[in-house]
């Protein structure tokens, strides 16, 4: 008979889950408490633009690239669009006044920060090609061992990203160039593993996309799979309590007091938010003590603009901008962010909307966290206000003419990503990744209940493919990690 697993959460680490669960024979449930399902993978439309909120851009999508080869296994290719970057820039890292183009493919990455940095070629190759063979160390992403216990990354992941640049050059403005797409992986100097930073960045210069028509795709496409294979995706869905008896968990209850029985359940909601759905002596004090007390990332407040019709050219980059010399420790809030135009849905050549990032800690918004979305009060409306206008200014003097263009522009704030994703705090990727602490920052995705597993971006690594193969690893736990190994490299 067919075993029955029930998935919490819609984000891109239950639907991957779910995938593969239903495509080897497991009766799929994923329970989503939104309306709209995908978590990240959300997006909101406001007058005809859509706009992306935690999915802007992707990499390795050339054919027989690390994610084409998840998306080929996971029936993605079709329905997902995507749209190249640019490849002499598809990052730009404005530091203290200059800026430095990231280029796609090993040579032209050296080539064009060299061009910058005459008397550093040597140690630019000798940087690029560590970060490949750091990212290749894990077979889920090179997929070079013939099981997936022969390479492991765990080296790379008890060194410090910081250091491990410093090691590489002398010249601290090229430290911090290397550094400059930090923000993807919430990096923190004295903290992120190196691997982490190895991974992502050869990850993108291998080849960068944004998604055409939005990240939405991603999650509709997995769901409507779940459910071609049998699987329901329910929304509006939340689950208030996993049940268990002596041994097991038996069953999850909803928020609309329906209990629903399953032999396996998987979370892919934070940590810390799925032990505060158990009340069982399975989960003892210390793992719950340690789950509550694990230290997130940062969050972040972000400004949707929706431009004037053919107003503004599309900038094919996306744009990390630094007013002063330190990528890593910023003197004033707004001083650093990250700017993206939305991939235009017709070739105009301009730009129907933007999104300004700049990172936020929860503490900021804390005073209105027992508000609801649209009901927060006068004194809230006001404080994303004058954040957004404070970027806004800081965004013009990078990109004069910008402001003018604006038709309306909307705000998010940390509360906004409590409230829509669930998770802790707002938390960009969930929980920070410690290199000098890794074990207590490391959260396993089998838990002390038998038939509990864990998965999403908190598990093992964030972003489109952190949490694409924590998923693989987490289907592992219930298939043999072997076999789903196998399959997987069967499918290229
Ligand atoms: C601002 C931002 C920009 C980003 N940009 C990129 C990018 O450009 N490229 C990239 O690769 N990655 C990016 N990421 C990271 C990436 O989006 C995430 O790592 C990934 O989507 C997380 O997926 P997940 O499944 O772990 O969790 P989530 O997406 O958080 O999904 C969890 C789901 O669980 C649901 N849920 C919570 N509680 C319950 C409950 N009790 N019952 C039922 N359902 C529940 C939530 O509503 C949500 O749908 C970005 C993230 C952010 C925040």
């Amino acid at each position: 008979m067919e075993k029955h697993v029930i998935i919490i959460g819609s984000g891109l680490g239950g639907l991957t889950c779910g995938y593969i669960l239903a495509k080897n024979g497991f009766k799929v449930t994923v329970l989503e408490k939104n309306s709209q399902i995908g978590g990240c993978l959300q997006t909101f439309t406001r007058k005809g633009v859509k706009f992306d909120t935690g999915m802007h851009y992707i990499g390795s999508m050339e054919k027989g690239q690390t994610l084409y080869n998840y998306f080929k296994y996971l029936s993605l290719l079709e329905d997902v669009k995507l749209s190249a970057l640019d490849e002499n820039s598809y990052d730009i890292i404005s530091l203290d006044g200059t800026r430095y183009n990231y280029s796609i493919g090993a040579t032209s990455f050296v080539e064009q920060l060299a061009s910058h940095f005459p008397t550093e070629k040597q140690n630019l190759k000798n940087y690029r090609q560590q970060i490949k063979q750091i990212a290749e160390s894990s077979p889920f992403y090179s997929f070079r061992a013939h099981t997936p216990r022969h390479l492991s990354p765990f080296l790379y992941l008890e060194q410090r990203a910081g250091d491990f640049i410093a090691s590489m050059t002398s010249n601290t403005v090229l430290q911090n160039v290397l550094a400059g797409n930090s923000p993807l992986y919430a990096g923190v100097k004295h903290q992120t593993p190196l691997y982490i930073h190895a991974l992502i960045n050869d990850f993108f210069n291998n080849s960068a996309f944004r998604i055409v028509g939005g990240s939405d795709s991603i999650a509709v496409s997995l769901a409507n799979s779940i459910r071609k294979m049998g699987g329901q995706v329910r929304t509006q869905a939340k689950v208030t309590k996993i049940n268990c008896n002596d041994y097991d968990a038996v069953s999850v209850s909803l928020e609309n007091g329906e209990i629903i029985p399953a032999d396996s359940f998987i979370s892919d909601i934070h940590p810390a938010k799925t032990v505060e759905l158990i009340d069982s002596h399975l989960i003892r004090k210390s793992y719950r003590d340690r789950i509550l007390n694990l230290e997130n990332t940062i969050s972040n407040f972000t400004v949707y603009l929706r431009f004037k019709p053919n107003t503004v050219s599309y900038l094919n980059s996306n744009f990390f901008h630094y007013a002063g010399e330190s990528v890593w420790e910023t003197a004033k809030w707004g001083d650093q962010f990250l700017y993206m135009h939305l991939c235009p849905t017709h070739h105009s050549g301009f730009a129907e909307g933007a999104v300004l990032i700049a990172d936020m800690s929860f503490a900021e918004v804390a005073q209105w966290q027992c508000t609801t979305i649209g009901h927060r009060g006068e004194d809230y409306e006001q404080f994303k206000y004058r954040k957004a206008e404070q970027l806004l200014l800081q965004l013009e003097k990078q990109m004069p003419g910008t402001i003018p263009n604006i038709e309306r522009y909307y705000t998010s704030t940390p509360l906004t990503y409590l409230d829509y994703t669930g998770t802790e705090a707002g938390a960009n990727y969930g929980i920070l990744k410690d290199a000098c602490n890794l074990l207590q920052s490391t959260v396993s995705q089998s838990t002390k209940i038998p038939n509990l597993l864990l998965t999403g971006q908190s598990i093992n690594h964030h972003g489109i493919l952190g949490v694409i193969i924590t998923a693989f690893l987490t289907a592992g736990a219930l298939l043999g990690l072997d076999f789903v190994y196998e399959q997987l490299r069967d499918s290229f």
